[in-house]
């Protein structure tokens, strides 16, 4: 399962990642472009596109 993050503040959206490394970028990402938002957006998922990397 491949997981996609969208931010919920602007149009950025993370690439197809392992749920773990998606989190770490949507983090990574509300850090950097809205400090002090809590990251909030939406989580798209693909059960056919394999993560490039990680094991879930
Ligand atoms: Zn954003």
């Amino acid at each position: 399962m491949a997981y996609r993050y969208w931010c919920g503040e602007c149009g950025f959206k993370t690439a197809w990642l392992s749920r773990s490394q998606g989190e770490q970028q949507q983090i990574d990402h509300y850090a950097r472009r809205h400090p002090g938002v809590p990251p909030g957006g939406h989580v798209e998922t693909n059960r056919r596109k394999p993560p490039r990397t990680g094991t879930d």
